[in-house]
C-alpha cells in the first residue's frame, strides 16, 4: 500500500516539474512555487492567479472561514494562504446557509417570545375579566 504525502515548503512542486525545470535551479524552482500554490481548503495545487489569497482577496474569505470552518488560519501561519475556485464557492455557499440559518434561529426565537407574551396577556385579560364579573355579582 502506498501513501501519499502532502509536501510543504521548498519541495512542494517538486514531483510536477520535469527534467528540465529541476537542471534550471533554484531560482527557477522558486519562482515556480510563487505561480503554483496548495489549495489551504483542500490540498489541490492551483494557479495563484485562478486561485484566491485568504486575507488579501475582496471577498472577504478569512471571515467566512473563521465562521464556517473548524480550523483557524492566520497570517503568521506556515501553510498556504490561497483557495482554489471550487473551495470558494463551496464557502460561499457554506456561509450563505450559515448566515441563514442563524436568521432563521432569530425569527424563530422572536415568534416564540411574541407567542408567549400573547399567551400571558390572554390570561391576565381573562383573570381581569372575571374579577370585573366578580364584582358585578
Ligand atoms: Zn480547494
Amino acid at each position: 500500500m502506498s501513501t501519499s504525502t502532502l509536501h510543504c515548503g521548498p519541495n512542494i512542486l517538486e514531483s510536477y516539474m520535469s527534467d528540465e525545470d529541476m537542471i534550471m535551479g533554484k531560482e527557477e524552482n522558486i519562482e515556480c512555487e510563487i505561480i503554483m500554490v496548495h489549495c489551504r481548503l483542500c490540498t489541490a495545487i492551483t494557479h495563484k492567479q485562478e486561485g484566491f489569497n485568504i486575507f488579501e482577496s475582496d471577498k472577504n474569505i478569512a471571515d467566512k472561514i473563521a465562521r464556517c470552518l473548524p480550523i483557524l488560519i492566520i497570517p503568521q501561519d506556515k501553510f498556504s494562504k490561497y483557495i482554489c475556485e471550487t473551495c470558494s464557492d463551496q464557502l460561499e455557499l457554506c456561509n450563505d446557509l450559515t448566515i441563514k440559518s442563524v436568521e432563521a434561529e432569530k425569527l424563530f426565537k422572536k415568534q416564540l417570545e411574541e407567542e408567549e407574551l400573547a399567551k400571558q396577556m390572554s390570561t391576565k385579560k381573562e383573570k381581569i375579566i372575571n374579577m370585573n364579573q366578580e364584582t358585578k355579582k
